[in-house]
């Protein structure tokens, strides 16, 4: 988990600043040949950010449980970001690929369970079931659930694997975006929208939730994809899919991203969010 962000100062410089990083250089108006005292500080400014690092975490007045979906460990290639500088792949220094995982967030709270995301789901062997049973909880215990967007490791695990719903005492949440994009017309997206009817809920960004989950624009991975705040928790979704190279270089887009220039924008906002307001970020592929 502490791995990326362990970034020394030179390796900071050499990935931000290295001459075939084009992308990154023209993001970065302080690089330049020059190892300049600014990247110093930028690189010391990397590690403010905090990251859930437990599987279950007491806030004030809540608690949030980490569900790790995947079976075994899951790792992201280089190849998955496009032209990576070799500079930047030689410092962040994972040829074997970069630690992710799929993980999913239970919060409890005022004796609620708030689901965020479900996984692949079991026909494709999401484990996010016996997660929740190690911690006690069933499927019909699950109050709301809320979706950052619809790609199937994410909503797979609404439906079983006959295509029934899950959660089957759940009001579920969705982007009003993501709903009318070409995503909300799939059919995965089709069938769990048949299956829980009107229990489905949309929501516009901005919008609070029950028990005080914000919802917030992250669009760009998604047309509708959504960061949830309860707290001083920030849920990021799909905001990051290997943190080793993109909490650096948030240029860096997965191909997954579908609107890359309003994934990159929202990378650095949402970062940017987490850092001044101290929030602890946990993330759908961040490593477990
Ligand atoms: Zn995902």
């Amino acid at each position: 988990m502490n791995n990326f962000l362990l970034f020394s100062c030179a390796a900071l410089i050499a990935a931000g600043c290295g001459n075939n990083a084009k992308n990154s250089a023209q993001n970065n108006p302080q690089c330049d040949n020059q190892v300049s005292a600014q990247c110093c500080d930028k690189s010391a400014q990397q590690s403010d950010y905090k990251f859930l690092d437990s599987k279950e975490k007491a806030f004030d007045g809540f608690t949030v449980y980490w569900l790790k979906d995947n079976n075994g460990d899951h790792k992201f290639p280089f190849d998955l970001f496009g032209n990576v500088a070799d500079d930047v792949k030689k410092e962040v220094n994972m040829p074997d690929g970069m630690p992710s995982s799929i993980s999913a967030y239970l919060i409890k709270v005022n004796g609620k369970n708030i689901l965020f995301d479900s996984g692949l789901g079991q026909k494709a062997n999401g484990q996010l079931l016996d997660e929740l049973s190690k911690i006690g909880v069933t499927p019909e215990q699950i109050d709301y659930v809320c979706i950052t967007h619809f790609h199937g490791d994410h909503i797979g695990g609404m439906l079983t694997a006959e295509g029934k719903k899950v959660f089957v005492n759940a009001e579920v949440y969705v982007s009003r975006l993501e709903k009318e994009s070409d995503l909300g017309k799939q059919d995965l997206a089709v069938q769990m929208f048949e299956q829980y009817g009107d229990k489905i809920h949309v929501f516009n960004f901005g919008d609070k939730l029950p028990e005080d989950v914000l919802a917030i624009d992250a669009v760009g991975h998604t047309p509708g994809h959504t960061v949830f705040q309860k707290g001083n928790l920030l849920i990021i979704g799909d905001l990051m899919h290997a943190a080793a190279l993109q909490l650096p270089h948030p240029e860096y887009c997965a191909n997954f991203d579908g609107d890359k220039e309003k994934a990159i924008a929202s990378r650095k906002r949402i970062l940017e969010l987490a850092k001044s307001n101290n929030l602890i970020i946990c993330g759908m592929h961040l490593p477990y």
